[in-house]
């Protein structure tokens, strides 16, 4: 019976899940859809409408790529040898223009025993660009977002810190939720794939937040997988 129980909750997670993908890639395609059929009687209008058209479809295919990841087995990992501070750079590269243009202080420090670490790049660069972004999207102009990798014992921590609005206790215990978003164009899906691919490396991520205060991330990757 427990064995059934289970089985039956997989499949309502499931069948929620879908609903769920359904319903986030409808809203788009219904605003595509409209857009287009405006454009398509009026061509003068058709400028008009561009941009949105283009937003709609970059959020579908970002609804898709976060699936498409959920999806992917752990034994698909492929593991390299990585330089950490390499990684966490290239990230910050990427998400320098929209710290840059809310003017927040994104820092780095790193303070590693051993620079090189058996990961997978894709799912590490994945994870600390979902946090991250989170934590710029968390902070008003002029805050601080602090990144920071150090060792402690068999572990590489990476501490993602923003003094951001936080969150309430109740939000917390909504986090990694499918489809749970505090934002107008949030999807929802970026805490859930991270603890997923945290847990693909065997690692353990940990999120502390005080509303209004901000908000502290914190992920433990061990050495030896
Ligand atoms: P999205 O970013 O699309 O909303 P996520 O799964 O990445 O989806 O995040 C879900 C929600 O978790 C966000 O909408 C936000 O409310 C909350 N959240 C995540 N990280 C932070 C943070 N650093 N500070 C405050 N809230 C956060
Ligand atoms: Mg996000």
């Amino acid at each position: 019976i427990a064995q059934l129980k289970e089985k039956s909750q997989q499949l309502s997670t499931i069948t929620q899940m879908a609903a769920g993908v359904a319903h986030e890639i409808k809203n788009p395609l219904t605003a595509i859809k409209g857009f287009l059929q405006i454009g398509a009687a009026n061509p003068d209008l058709r400028d008009n409408y561009y941009e949105i058209i283009l937003d709609e479809v970059n959020r579908i295919e970002s609804i898709v790529q976060d699936f498409m990841m959920l999806s992917k087995p752990k034994s698909s990992i492929q593991l390299e040898d990585i330089d950490i501070e390499d990684v966490v750079s290239y990230v910050l590269r990427l998400l320098d223009p929209e710290a840059t243009s809310k003017n927040i202080n994104l820092s780095f420090t790193c303070n590693i025993v051993e620079n090189t670490f058996q990961s997978e790049p894709k799912r590490l660069k994945q994870i600390l660009l979902n946090i991250i972004s989170n934590a710029i999207d968390a902070t008003d102009k002029g805050g601080n977002v602090e990144v920071s990798a150090y060792t402690r014992g068999d572990n590489l921590i990476l501490s993602i810190i923003d003094d951001g609005h936080g969150l309430s206790d109740q939000d917390l215990a909504k986090l990694g939720e499918p489809f749970f978003t505090t934002k107008e164009k949030g999807t929802g899906l970026g805490v859930m794939v991270t603890k997923k691919m945290v847990n693909d490396l065997n690692g353990m991520i940990a999120y502390k937040s005080e509303l209004h205060q901000g908000t502290s991330v914190t992920v433990s990757l061990p050495y030896d997988l």
